[in-house]
């Protein structure tokens, strides 16, 4: 067992840090922090991040992807800022769902420009009245002469409102049990034409995460990607990698109040003394750390065990579940030390307190990851009747 990264995951690590502050951060600063980013300039961000391979981590290089092991993808995506970690996921992990699930004919057509970010793509699954449960999707995918008609509605998309191409998780009907015979489709905005608009939130406001309306919107069958009821499996497989990712998304931003936090604990001076010389103090600061070092660790072992090849349903909930949680109370604690000043816009840790409360919801609510580690360690499944 070995705790230290090698030398050349720390390499990769600094060439993403280095990506980011010459070339993201200076297209984050240039646009107002609280508006969704021009298509453009989030179009240039997802070509950055695709230089890196982060666009097509998953797909194997024998494929055109970068085919990195799942824990290097983990160590490249901590270093990116929030708002763009979530916009790279949305488009990779839709390259990966699409790479695993279509014939070789459908993946000349589509991954090249997805991969490059030439366009920029997103999976829409959660609907209106659907979320925790995507089995009981609504959206309908009615077949006609060489067509799918496509009617429903998807919300909370990321990438919704700035995609050339969207996945959609449909439904062509009922099984036996009265869940949805799930089916995935390519849908492109340019020759299926359909209304995307913002939503606005709390957090990760520079980012997108929009409502998607298909009224009867033609698309050919050919753009079918796999059998009916294959959406599922490919689903869940993807969500394993997401998870840990997500925590590692909430590590980067501790990290980032922790480093605040130490250098405000350090100057400023209360009842004659630094206030980092108080005890009550180094404990905040200990607790920041700590749920740092334990989340970290944590993720970092989820995303290993899934190149292992074990099971990791659970300990890809555990990782994302844990080290939110912890690194959300982290980034209020990192606040607590500077006072007043946490809370200030100017600071930006009040940014952060927004975006980390974004990242609970996405691949699995709290409340399901807990379930799927007592389904893991029990056997019964306790989410559904
Ligand atoms: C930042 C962000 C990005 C997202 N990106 C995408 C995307 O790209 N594509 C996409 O399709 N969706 C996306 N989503 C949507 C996300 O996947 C859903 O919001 C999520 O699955 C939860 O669904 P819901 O919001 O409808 O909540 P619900 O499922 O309605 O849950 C409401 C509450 O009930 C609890 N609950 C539900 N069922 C149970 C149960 N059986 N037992 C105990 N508690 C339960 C939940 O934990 C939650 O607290 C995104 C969401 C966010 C916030």
């Amino acid at each position: 067992m070995d705790f230290q990264l090698t030398a050349e995951q720390r390499m990769i690590q600094d060439s993403v840090r280095r990506m980011v502050s010459c070339d993201i951060q200076p297209i984050l600063d240039a646009h107002n922090p609280d508006a969704p980013l021009p298509k453009e300039a989030m179009r240039q961000v997802l070509q950055f991040c695709s230089t890196q391979g982060l666009i097509s981590a998953r797909v194997p290089e024998a494929a055109g992807g970068a085919g990195l092991p799942t824990l290097v993808y983990g160590l490249m995506m901590e270093q990116l800022p929030p708002v763009v970690t979530l916009a790279v996921l949305g488009q990779e992990v839709t390259v990966t769902r699409i790479h695993f699930e279509s014939t070789d004919e459908q993946r000349e057509r589509f991954l090249p420009d997805l991969m490059a970010a030439r366009k920029i793509t997103c999976t829409g699954t959660t609907e209106p009245d659907v979320g925790s449960d995507p089995r009981a999707v609504k959206t309908r995918a009615d077949a006609d002469g060489d067509d799918y008609v496509l009617n429903g509605r998807k919300m909370w998309i990321t990438n919704a409102s700035i995609c050339d191409v969207i996945n959609v998780t449909s439904s062509v009907g009922k099984d036996e049990r009265g869940l949805s015979r799930m089916m995935r489709i390519v849908v492109e905005r340019d020759a299926s034409p359909f209304e995307a608009h913002e939503i606005p939130t709390l957090g990760l406001r520079q980012g997108h995460l929009g409502e998607v309306v298909f009224e009867n919107c033609r698309v050919p069958k050919a753009n079918q990607l796999g059998q009916v009821g294959d959406a599922a499996r490919i689903l869940t497989l993807t969500w394993l990698a997401n998870r840990p990712i997500l925590g590692l998304c909430a590590v980067h931003m501790a990290e980032a109040a922790l480093q605040a936090a130490l250098k405000y604990a350090g100057d400023r001076v209360q009842f004659g003394r630094t206030i980092g010389s108080t005890q009550l103090v180094q404990e905040m600061l200990a607790d920041i750390s700590t749920a740092i070092t334990t989340s970290r660790l944590l993720c970092y072992y989820a995303l290993s065990c899934i190149d292992n090849g074990d099971r990791a349903n659970q300990i890809s909930a555990m990782a994302k579940r844990y080290a939110i949680a912890n690194c959300q109370r982290a980034v209020s604690l990192a606040m607590e030390v500077h006072g007043a000043m946490g809370i200030s816009r100017e600071l930006g840790l009040e940014r952060y307190y927004r975006d980390i409360r974004m990242l609970p919801i996405p691949d699995g609510t709290n409340q399901i990851l807990t379930l799927i580690e007592g389904r893991e360690l029990t056997g019964t499944q306790a989410y559904r009747v």
